[in-house]
C-alpha cells in the first residue's frame, strides 16, 4: 500500500502537466498509465511537430461545450503566453504557422521530455504500463485519504484523484472510456461522446462521381446550418476517396451530427471580390463558357464535376453554357448555388482517425477553476475527458495545459 497526496490517472498532456504543477507545490504525486510510454498523443500530434498552443487559444468561444463559458476560467488562469514562456525556458525552438498555430521546429517528443522533466523536478512517482482497478472512497480517514485505488502494482491511498484519461480517439495508442466510467460511477452525467476533428464520408454510390477528385484541395467557407452554435470557418477543403477532409471539414465535424448537412461556400470572398459582381463583370467582358470562367476561382476539376451535378437540377448551368447567355436571375441562382453547396455526409472516419472527442464529463457538476467534482470532494477531471473541445490548431493542448494547471493548483494532500 502506498500513501500519496495526489494520484493522476493518465500520463497524457493534461495528466503530465497537472502532475508537474502539483508536485512542484510540494505534494507527493503519482502518475499511472496503462501505456508504457507517456504522452503518446503529444508524440504523434501536429504531424510529429506538436501544435502545442495557439496565440488565440485563450478565447473561450473557440471551445465547444454544452456550457460555452465553462472553459473561460481555467484558460484565463493559465493563458497560452504562460505555456509559450515554459517552452522558451526549456529552449525548445518553435514557429508560428497558419492563424496563430505554434509548432515545434523539432520533434514533438521535446514537449513530452519537457513535461516529464517538470514532473521529475517535483519528484513525481511513475506507474507506467500499469492498470487501475476498483476505486473505493474512504470516510473519516485519520490522515485525510479520500480514495483507495487498486492498481496492478498494489493499492494506493490518496487525498486527490485526478482523472486525465483523455477521449476515445485512436484506441490503438491507448484511448479508453475509463474516465467516462469513473465519472458515471460518481454520479456525473457524460455528454454523449462523438468523434471530432475527423474526415467525413459518404455512401460509396453517392460519392462515386466525386471520388476522382481525391487529392484536390481548395479554400472554402464551411458551416453546419443545423447546429445553431456552428461558426463559419474559412479553411482548405480536401477531396478524398471516401469523402471530404482538410482543415475546413475537420473544423466543421465538431459541430456536425449524422444526417445533418454541411453548407460549403465554394467561392468565398477572400479578397473582397463579391461573387455576383464578379460573375456580372465576366458576363460583360468575356464570351467564355461557364466552366472556363469559374475555373479562374475554383480548381478546374471541381468546376467540371460540380457543374455536371448542378445541371441535374438547373439544366441551364452546363459546363458548356455561355455566361453571356445567362440573365441576372440565372447569375443570382448560380452565385447562390456556389455559395451554398449543400451536401449531407453519411458518416465519419470514426475513432480511428478522429483527433478529438466531442462530449465527455458534463461541466455542470465541475468547478470551472479547480475542475473538481461538485459531487465528490478530491475528485478532478481534466483535459479531453471533460466536455470541452477546442478548434483545430493548438486549442486542445491549451485546454489540457489550462485544466491540468487548475487541478494541479487546487489538489490537496494528506494531513501530516
Ligand atoms: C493524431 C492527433 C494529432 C493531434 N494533434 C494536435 C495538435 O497538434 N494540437 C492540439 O492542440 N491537439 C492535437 N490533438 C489533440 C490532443 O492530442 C488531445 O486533445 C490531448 O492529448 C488531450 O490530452 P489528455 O491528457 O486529456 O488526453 P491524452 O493525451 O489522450 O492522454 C490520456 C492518457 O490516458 C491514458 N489512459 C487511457 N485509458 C486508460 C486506462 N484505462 N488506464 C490507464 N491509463 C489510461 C492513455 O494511455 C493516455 O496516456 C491531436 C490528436 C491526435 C489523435
Amino acid at each position: 500500500m502506498s500513501d500519496i497526496d495526489v494520484l493522476v490517472l493518465g500520463a497524457g498532456a493534461a495528466g503530465l502537466f497537472c502532475a508537474g504543477v502539483a508536485a512542484r507545490r510540494g505534494l507527493r504525486v503519482m502518475v499511472l498509465d496503462h501505456s508504457p510510454d507517456p504522452g503518446e498523443k503529444i508524440r504523434i500530434s501536429g504531424g510529429g511537430r506538436c501544435n502545442f498552443t495557439n496565440v488565440d487559444a485563450g478565447l473561450p468561444e473557440r471551445y465547444q461545450s454544452s456550457d460555452r463559458g465553462f472553459a473561460r476560467h481555467a484558460l484565463r488562469a493559465y493563458p497560452p503566453a504562460e505555456f509559450i514562456a515554459l517552452v522558451r525556458a526549456h529552449r525548445i525552438a518553435f514557429h508560428e504557422k497558419h492563424r496563430g498555430q505554434l509548432f515545434c521546429d523539432g520533434p514533438a517528443t521535446q514537449i513530452v521530455a519537457m513535461l516529464r522533466a517538470q514532473a521529475d523536478a517535483g519528484g513525481v512517482r511513475w506507474r507506467l504500463g500499469c492498470t487501475a482497478g476498483t476505486i473505493e472512497t474512504l470516510a473519516d480517514d485519520p490522515v485525510g485519504a479520500r480514495f483507495r485505488v487498486e492498481t496492478a502494482a498494489g493499492a494506493v491511498r490518496c487525498a486527490s484523484l485526478v482523472v486525465a484519461t483523455g477521449g476515445l480517439s485512436i484506441p490503438k495508442i491507448g484511448a479508453t472510456d475509463i474516465g467516462h466510467r469513473i465519472a458515471r460511477r460518481f454520479g456525473h452525467r457524460v455528454v454523449e461522446p462523438r468523434p471530432a476533428l475527423v474526415p467525413l464520408t459518404f455512401a460509396p454510390e453517392q460519392w462515386a462521381p466525386w471520388s476522382g477528385l481525391a487529392g484536390v484541395s481548395q479554400a472554402v467557407g464551411i458551416r453546419c446550418p443545423a447546429a445553431p452554435d456552428s461558426p463559419a470557418f474559412l479553411e482548405d477543403l480536401l477531396f478524398t476517396h471516401r469523402g471530404l477532409s482538410g482543415p475546413a471539414v475537420l473544423q466543421a465535424s465538431t459541430f456536425w451530427r449524422p444526417g445533418e448537412p454541411l453548407e460549403i461556400d465554394l467561392a468565398p470572398d477572400t479578397e473582397g471580390m463579391d461573387l455576383l459582381g464578379w460573375l456580372r463583370g465576366n458576363r460583360e467582358h468575356t464570351r467564355g463558357q461557364l466552366a472556363t470562367v469559374l475555373a479562374q476561382r475554383l480548381p478546374k476539376r471541381v468546376v467540371a464535376q460540380w457543374l455536371n451535378d448542378l445541371a441535374r437540377s438547373h439544366p441551364r448551368f452546363t459546363p458548356q453554357a455561355r455566361l453571356a447567355e445567362l440573365g441576372n436571375r440565372d447569375l443570382q441562382a448560380l452565385a447562390d448555388a456556389l455559395r451554398r453547396w449543400t451536401l449531407a455526409p453519411t458518416g465519419s472516419e470514426g475513432w480511428r482517425k478522429a483527433e478529438v472527442t466531442v462530449g465527455g464529463v458534463a461541466t455542470a457538476e465541475l468547478d470551472p477553476r479547480s475542475l473538481q467534482s461538485r459531487r465528490q470532494p478530491g475528485l478532478h477531471f481534466i483535459g479531453e475527458v471533460v466536455d470541452v473541445t477546442g478548434w483545430l490548431g493548438g486549442y486542445n493542448f491549451q485546454w489540457a495545459w489550462a485544466s491540468g494547471h487548475g487541478a494541479g493548483r487546487a489538489a490537496s494532500g494528506l494531513r501530516g
